[in-house]
């Protein structure tokens, strides 16, 4: 079902209204130098959102956590000296005050922020009444309400110029991603609330300069709207997030690589086409769920079975069997071992499920 919102379109004058909305700046404001020459160099070519973080939640302490106040003034330079609009991160009532003191365009809230209802409710209180931007990063869990939760906060609140920001998500352990995007998310938050803008941040995604062009073209081929791209003038000397920065020229190489598809076509054959293979997919999905019934009703057989003859419901060692072969099998398909685990997990769980439901009838 999808959730109404009351909200205006995510534009400003004198930025281009073509896809993608693009916003670049440093992970963090460093100096007045720093902040300007970067600016200046995304202002030369043609970039006019100008991220920069203020204040910077940083995962350990006594580390660079951001300039604070005094980088508010370098971002009034920018907007007055190169007419661009700023943009930065609140996590609290005070960020906020100080943000709106010192005319900053666009507000975003963190990660680590939305996933707290609580500050999200005290930064919608504080913004009670104003008429901003505000672009709200998906939480550090992938939690799809709770993204969903801070919009509706933000919204109750009178703001109506919202926008998603994908950020990607944590996870234990090392990852090819520093965050993974689990696409899916994004996917859903734009069902639930189809007429809210989505920004990429592939720089978080990625943590690394390597993978940002993949990533910003997967978001265009899910037709988001928007990129924001972490960009300084010397990354390698950035103060907090250096390797996943690009220089401004970076910026631009990427952006005029990337190939933005059209959403729907006109051309009789190309949507014939398309309609026929949509179609074969649908027949697919039919037969997997038709399968997935009747392996389900084997391992209710199962269950009565093992409930018979009093044995527990999970043997680990058959468990390990199964997924080491589904992996080899699945290889030869052309499926990746990551997909597999992930189907056979959800298919084994579930069987689970069904068993333990006989056992406790
Ligand atoms: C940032 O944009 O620099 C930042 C801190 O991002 P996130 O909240 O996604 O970690
Ligand atoms: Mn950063």
């Amino acid at each position: 079902m999808s959730i109404q919102l009351e909200l205006e379109p995510f534009v400003f004058e004198g930025v281009s209204k073509e896809r993608p909305l693009v916003l670049a700046g440093p992970c963090s404001a460093e100096s007045e130098e720093q902040v300007m020459e970067t600016a200046r160099q995304l202002k030369e070519r043609g970039i006019s959102l100008f991220r920069a973080g203020i204040w910077k939640p940083r995962t350990r302490p006594n580390t660079f956590e951001g300039v604070g106040k005094d980088g508010l003034h370098w971002l009034k330079k920018v907007k007055e000296e190169l007419g661009m609009l700023t943009a930065t991160e609140v996590a609290n009532v005070n960020h906020v005050f100080e943000c709106l003191k010192f005319g900053v365009d666009i507000l975003w809230i963190g990660a680590r922020t939305s996933a707290n209802p609580f500050a999200v409710q005290e930064i919608a209180d504080a913004l009670n009444g104003v008429d901003i931007p505000v672009m709200v990063k998906n939480p550090v869990n992938p939690d799809v309400e709770l993204w969903i939760g801070a919009f509706e906060r933000l919204n109750q609140a009178g703001i109506k110029k919202l926008a998603a920001i994908h950020r990607g998500f944590s996870t234990y352990g090392k990852t090819f991603y520093r965050n993974d995007p689990h696409w899916q998310i994004p996917i859903e938050l734009k069902r639930r609330i189809p007429n809210l803008p989505m920004i990429t941040d592939p720089s978080h995604i990625c943590g690394n300069r390597d993978m940002l062009f993949e990533v910003s073209q997967e978001a265009m081929d899910l037709y988001f709207e928007g990129l924001i791209i972490e960009t300084h003038c010397n990354p390698d000397k950035a103060l907090s997030d250096a390797s996943q920065q690009i220089t401004p020229e970076s910026l631009k190489k990427l952006l005029s690589s990337l190939v933005l598809r059209k959403a729907n076509v006109d051309n009789t054959v190309i949507s014939h086409t398309l309609e026929d293979l949509r179609q074969q997919i649908d027949t697919f999905d039919d037969k997997l769920l038709e399968v997935l019934g009747k392996r389900m009703k084997v391992a209710d057989k199962i269950g009565a079975y093992k409930k018979e003859n009093d044995i527990t419901i999970l043997q680990s060692s058959r468990w390990d069997q199964l997924l080491t072969k589904r992996i080899m099998d699945g290889e030869k398909k052309g499926l990746s071992e990551d997909f597999v685990v992930k189907v056979f997990r959800a298919i084994h769980q579930e069987s689970i499920n069904h068993q333990t439901k006989i056992m406790n009838e």
